[in-house]
């Protein structure tokens, strides 16, 4: 989101060592941006071999269910005959490869979709073509959403894509603000040091009175996205549909983590090696939709959202289908994907939609945050 564009390049180090040397600290999203781009630029990091499992590589139900929810959205657009079928961060492209084949049980909206894929790391792009290869698939790939057509309803889908993005910290000091830098010490590490003093006005409302040491995250290149987003919903027709792990709520706190071979790696340790996440604030991002023009649905839990879309009864129909010892694996991912204490609360879905259309499916009932 801040022009970073070293896509092949292992390890950001030199880049962040001369900024630092240079300018004495930077502020930790300009770390965290090039830590994040470099990481994906090194291509296939997902899965048991690699560093954290998404929903999507867990099982194909979840890109079914997603897939159903698209092709009922797109129902309730009245069919249109043309329609951008997006996905923002698509990693292997094996959720958009289920959404697809799920689209297929309704063939006039499959015809009608066009793939777009909006993806900065070049290794993923390649790994992405040859997975929707096999789906007879030829996306078109964006740096940015606004590459995206203009003249056409979109269809968006975003699976952990938010979390990804750099957020800026703002830290408590005894008096007054100040964003969160990063520096490098006599020993050579990476450290933390306060920044430049920051105004309270431009400190979020909700964490203005909290006490000295607390950090406040904001993350501005998501607002920025859900605002083009929600206003292009708006004008051109359509929906985008958010699954994250964060708070309902925005809520003082440092959430920035970073997994490396699915344990927990300091944050600041090998720029470029691990994968650095914040939570989402969901309650930011639905703000950031209206303020586009959009109408903001939920967030609810991925669990009751799954659960709503009819995920039980696809694992029956699978399980029932599988030999034994495939049925078992079947349940445990859907246990993994909804149960409480796995992925089925921390995980949290969202949407923004063209205000005209009517309530989407999962969310009946639940009123914007
Ligand atoms: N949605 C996938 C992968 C999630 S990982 C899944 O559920 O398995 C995050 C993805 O977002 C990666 O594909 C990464 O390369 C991409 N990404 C991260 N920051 C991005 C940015 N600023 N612009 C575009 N894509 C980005």
């Amino acid at each position: 989101m801040t022009g970073v564009r070293r896509d092949t390049e292992p390890y950001p180090d030199s880049v962040l060592r001369a900024r630092i040397d240079a300018e004495g600290s930077i502020p930790f999203d300009d770390y965290m941006a090039e830590a994040v781009a470099a990481y994906y630029g090194r291509g296939d990091v997902f899965g048991l071999a690699g560093d954290f499992t998404t929903a999507p590589e867990i099982s194909q139900m979840f890109g079914e269910i997603l897939g159903l929810w698209c092709a009922v959205a797109w129902q309730l657009m009245d069919g249109p005959g043309r329609v951008a079928l997006v996905e923002l961060g698509p990693g292997r492209g094996t959720l958009m490869s289920d959404v697809l084949r799920a689209a297929g049980m309704l063939p006039p909206f499959r015809q009608s979709a066009s793939v777009h894929l909006v993806e900065r790391s070049r290794p993923l792009r390649a790994i992405q073509a040859r997975t929707l290869a096999e789906s007879g698939v030829a996306p078109r790939w964006h740096d940015d959403i606004a590459e995206l057509p203009r003249d056409v309803p979109l269809i968006v889908i975003a699976n952990e894509f938010f979390d990804a993005l750099p957020v800026r910290q703002c830290q408590r000091a005894i008096h007054g603000w100040h964003e969160r830098h990063v520096t490098v010490n006599e020993d050579g590490a990476y450290a933390f040091t306060p920044g430049p003093e920051i105004d309270a006005a431009d400190v979020p409302e909700h964490a203005r009175a909290a006490g000295p040491g607390s950090i406040v995250e904001t993350c501005p290149a998501a607002g920025a996205i859900a605002r083009d987003l929600g206003a292009r919903l708006a004008r051109q027709g359509g929906v985008m549909l958010a699954v994250d792990y964060g708070y309902a709520q925005s809520a003082a706190g440092d959430s920035v983590q970073a997994l490396k071979r699915h344990k927990f790696h300091p944050v600041l340790v090998d720029p470029g090696c691990a994968d650095i996440t914040a939570h989402v604030d969901f309650q930011a991002l639905a703000e950031a939709g209206e303020a586009g023009g959009a109408k903001a649905s939920g967030p609810v839990d991925q669990g009751a959202f799954l659960n709503a879309l009819g995920i039980v009864q696809r694992a029956d129909v699978l399980a029932q289908n599988a030999a034994p010892q495939q049925a078992a694996e079947v349940r445990k991912a859907l246990h993994r994907l909804i149960d409480p204490a796995e992925m089925g609360t921390l995980f949290k879905v969202l949407a923004l939609a063209d205000p005209a259309l009517p309530p989407l499916p999962g969310f009946e009932g639940s009123g914007s945050t």
